[in-house]
């Protein structure tokens, strides 16, 4: 395997209250190897006690991204995987940590993948989770499933740490992503979305003022299909046909 896939790996944190969290994330990745981290929107920038906490890995909250969005943060992204604390959160498709690193460990040599983690105390909401194509379920006590958020990054960077350890033990390797399909990034999935919902608007099936669920339904659809770049270009296209003038 390409051993700078990790390279392609990017660990999000949304809207983080604890620097402490922070710099214990630091030192989860950089003990797994992980390098690259993306703050959107923390409540404190990393100060000495995300420092503290970060021990030796203090060069990864040197070079961490901040950003005030998650679209920012994933723009460039071919996969996004949201973890949750909950597995049943939306009717989205649903991967466990093993299953979440193969994927990852097999797309990230195509494009960046983003690995986005939660608020501490309330995870991340459910118009940030349906910027994700997967889900990602660490399977916790149901009645107690709640990690700390530095133990849940630990978890998922073990994962990969793992796999990418056994392809290179094997010397093989790592299987190539099940297809190679040239998936649009997150950034043209949003100026898609946006399209869809105006045209939407204007063509009157979406009522602005009762928006319902179709937008959320259209995301979970779209997403599950995985539209490749192409696809997407005709589903721009035939946007662009309805709204042309005097159609
Ligand atoms: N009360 C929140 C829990 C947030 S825990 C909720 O119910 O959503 C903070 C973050 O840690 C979560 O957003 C998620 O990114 C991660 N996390 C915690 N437990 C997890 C689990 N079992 N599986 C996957 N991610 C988990």
């Amino acid at each position: 395997m390409d051993k700078n896939v990790f390279d392609a790996i990017r660990i999000v944190l949304v809207n983080t209250s604890h620097t402490g969290n922070i710099g214990s994330v630091a030192r989860a990745m950089k003990t797994m190897g992980l390098k690259h981290l993306t703050l959107v929107d923390p409540v404190q920038a990393p100060d000495s006690h995300a420092s503290a906490l970060a021990a030796g890995a203090t060069d990864i909250l040197a070079a961490a991204t901040t950003v005030n969005t998650l679209q920012e943060a994933i723009a460039d992204c071919g996969l996004v995987l949201a973890t949750s604390a909950r597995n049943r959160t939306l009717d989205w498709p649903l991967l466990g940590p093993r299953k979440a690193a193969g994927k990852v460990l097999a797309e990230a040599p195509q494009y960046p993948v983003a690995i986005v983690f939660g608020r501490e105390n309330s995870g991340l909401t459910n118009e940030e989770l349906q910027l994700s194509q997967f889900h990602l379920h660490i399977p916790t006590n149901p009645d107690y499933g709640s990690l700390n958020l530095a133990m849940a990054v630990q978890t998922v960077c073990y994962e990969l740490r793992m796999q990418q350890l056994e392809a290179e033990n094997e010397q093989t390797l790592y299987p190539a992503a099940e297809d190679t399909a040239n998936y649009p990034r997150g950034k043209e999935l949003e100026l898609f979305y946006g399209h869809l919902e105006q045209t939407l608007y204007d063509t009157g099936f979406i009522v602005k003022k009762h928006p319902g669920q179709v937008m959320t339904k259209l995301r979970r659809l779209f997403n599950r299909a995985r539209p490749e770049e192409s696809e997407l270009n005709i589903l721009r296209g035939i946007l662009a046909s309805i709204n042309k003038p005097g159609r």
